[in-house]
């Protein structure tokens, strides 16, 4: 190598990392960042540090495609769309609310039962002041918390006694470690299940320090197993609602009553983990084949466990109902503290059972959309798709004063799709959800859109999901399906309002 090209490269060399240190210069400092006309708002919206701390990690991103010889355009004005991008992203990760149109009542992922407008007052009037949370007003005393509920889950069960926790997993958790530590508890090997994720019975079993005794097989379970898993060291046999599964066929498990006698021959506690607290009749709720709370304590259960926040349409809780002296038991074991029910959670709980006292059941939401004859909900299914053939893309009568959604990445070949889109009502498939009713159906209406030139089913929820009040809705064979069972009157407009959103949208791809 000659003198002269050595040179060269050093002199190259020399070059680029001058450029790197002016590319590094040129990043502009937070402080100026946060002071750009169009960073305000955000400021208002997320606060200062959240800002900074969203700019810090992009900056150092920056910072390092350049080390990497990347040639990256630093002005502020460059740099806007990526951080307002990231600023729009953080928005959406808030708890917010969303408009259910899967036609799935207790949705899991979606915070199960919406609350009856009576339960939002009491959180409001209660939460709002002082209350007699734990005051005895008549003693002038300290009184007990949740003593209020509990009576009412009585009148409402037939149980002697309540209690209430957290949720149901704590309660089973509670139940077994309060009265089955130590012991052996006897489950049939059909009833072994995990529930959303991280609920399972043996895990369960193994926290609370119960010995789990497995018994029977997958399919089928018979009194005589029950039996002869029973030795001097089991306190307990427990039942447990299958919830999100269903055994077909070739399938058996004891009748309730059996298992009551024999727990009571021998001297155990029979325990029942309904799931979803169904404090109605199912045949009032037109759901045949589920049990109340008041059946499995007829039929023999000493102590029920079951959650306020699925079918019983209340706030996430936990409750306990069944016999006196059990129940005296688990209100001495110490870990009760560990799972004590907040007051606004006590105060839309004690609302929601006084709609079912008073026979309310369509104040109650999840009730009343699990009650939907089908013609409210075909009548309500062709209202929605009446508007919605109004907001589609051909119609000239848009709302010119609807911003397009600024997260809509367009995609330049659906203009050339000569795509025509089709609105139909549909019958459809809706579920119960929150692990009741697996597998059983609950017919319901919806509306199905195909053929609509942004795109198909996949790309249009992702679409309703980008939004400022995203919708969730369900898809089948490339058609979008908005189920209307869980939609309210006033939600519909909000979907007229996405569709206007695509067709102005639309609009705006046709003239480009
Ligand atoms: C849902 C469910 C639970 C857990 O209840 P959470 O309300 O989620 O705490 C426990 N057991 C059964 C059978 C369930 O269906």
């Amino acid at each position: 190598m000659t003198y002269g090209k050595v040179h060269m490269q050093i002199a190259g060399a020399l070059f680029m990392i001058d450029e790197i240190r002016r590319k590094m210069r040129e990043i502009p400092g937070m402080d100026i960042l946060l002071e750009k006309e169009w960073a305000l708002p955000w400021r208002k919206e997320l606060g200062r540090e959240t800002l900074k701390r969203i700019f810090n990690e992009e900056l150092a991103r920056i910072r390092r495609r350049i080390l990497e010889g990347e040639d990256v355009k630093t002005s502020p004005e460059a740099l806007r769309p990526v951080l307002e991008e990231l600023l729009r992203a953080r928005v959406r990760r808030r708890l917010r609310p969303v408009l259910n149109a899967t036609g799935v009542v207790v949705h899991t992922n979606l915070g199960r039962a919406p609350l009856a407008e009576e339960a939002l007052r009491a959180v409001r009037e209660t939460a709002s002041g002082y209350s007699n949370l734990e005051y005895d007003l008549e003693e002038g005393a300290r009184g007990r918390r949740g003593s209020h509920v509990e009576d009412s889950l009585c009148v409402l069960t037939g149980a002697e006694a309540a209690l209430v926790l957290n949720n149901n997993a704590g309660a089973v958790l509670f139940c077994l470690s309060a009265l089955a530590r130590g012991t052996e508890v006897v489950v049939s090997r059909g009833e072994l299940v995990e529930i959303g994720g991280s609920f399972r019975i043996p895990d369960i079993m193994e926290l609370s320090g119960a010995e789990l005794v497995e018994t029977g097989t997958t399919n089928r379970t018979h009194l005589k197993d029950y039996e002869k898993a029973i030795t001097e060291r089991t306190s307990m046999l427990l039942k447990v609602h299958p919830s999100n599964f269903r055994v077909e066929g070739f399938a058996a498990a004891p009748e309730r009553r059996d298992l009551a006698a024999l727990a009571r021959a021998r001297g155990l506690v029979f325990m029942e983990d309904t799931g979803s607290g169904l404090l109605a009749e199912g045949r009032d709720l037109g759901l045949d084949g589920e049990i109340s709370v008041r059946a499995c304590l007829e039929e023999g259960a000493d102590i029920v466990t079951f959650s306020g926040d699925k079918m019983l349409g209340g706030p996430q809780i936990g409750a306990v109902a069944g016999r006196k002296a059990l129940i005296d038991r688990l209100r001495g074991f110490p870990m009760l503290r560990a799972l004590r029910v907040d007051k606004m959670t006590l105060a839309a709980f004690d609302a929601t059972l006084r709609l079912y006292m008073e026979g309310n059941y369509d104040g109650i939401p999840v009730l009343a959309m699990l009650r939907r004859t089908q013609e409210s909900m075909k009548a309500q299914a062709a209202r929605l798709a009446a508007k919605l053939r109004k907001a589609a893309p051909a119609d000239s009568n848009l709302n010119p004063n609807l911003n397009a959604n600024a997260n809509l990445n367009l995609n330049p070949n659906a203009a050339s799709a000569s795509a025509s889109i089709k609105i139909a009502v549909v019958p459809v498939e809706d579920a119960v959800g929150g692990g009741s009713r697996p597998a059983l159906p609950l017919p319901g209406w919806g509306v199905a859109v195909t053929g609509h030139p942004l795109g198909g089913a996949g790309r249009l929820q992702a679409l309703l999901r980008a939004r400022e009040l995203p919708v969730l809705c369900g898809a089948r064979d490339d058609a979008l399906v908005f189920h209307v069972r869980t939609l309210r009157r006033e939600d519909e407009n909000e979907i007229v309002l996405a569709f206007n959103e695509f067709a102005l949208a639309f609009g705006e791809l046709g003239r480009t």
